[in-house]
């Protein structure tokens, strides 16, 4: 995984792997200080995936004053496992109603199997 970055609430975050020696036993962990987003380099591809929602989940929930750490670690965890089955699962849904309806495409008639 190359370096990039991702927006979260107007804002670019740096994506980092970082070495796994130096992870702890953390997965990923966000530095809002510096607007980045470490992940654990030992981690497979969905792993990494879901690390990166994960950290979105936690600043939108921290963003809306949701910032009791036990609490939203729970919340976060439902969130992401299920978001991530969904964006998998409906990728076409998204890329043709949610995406282009941005441009002014929306259409419901092409569904989860319509490419
Ligand atoms: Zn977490």
């Amino acid at each position: 995984m190359n370096n990039f970055t991702i927006r979260i609430a107007g804002i670019d975050y740096k994506i980092t792997t970082i070495d796994s020696k130096y992870a702890d036993t953390n997965m990923g962990k966000m530095r809002a200080d510096t607007d980045e987003i470490f992940i654990n380099s030992s981690l497979g591809y969905h792993a990494r995936n879901r690390v990166i929602l994960h950290e979105s989940i936690h600043w939108i929930l921290r963003n809306a004053g949701l910032d009791d750490h036990v609490e939203n670690e729970k919340i976060t965890s439902i969130i992401e496992a299920g978001m991530y089955a969904f964006i998998r699962d409906n990728r076409n849904f998204i890329m043709n109603n949610i995406l282009e309806s941005e441009l002014g495409a929306w259409n419901f008639n092409k569904g989860v199997n319509d490419v």
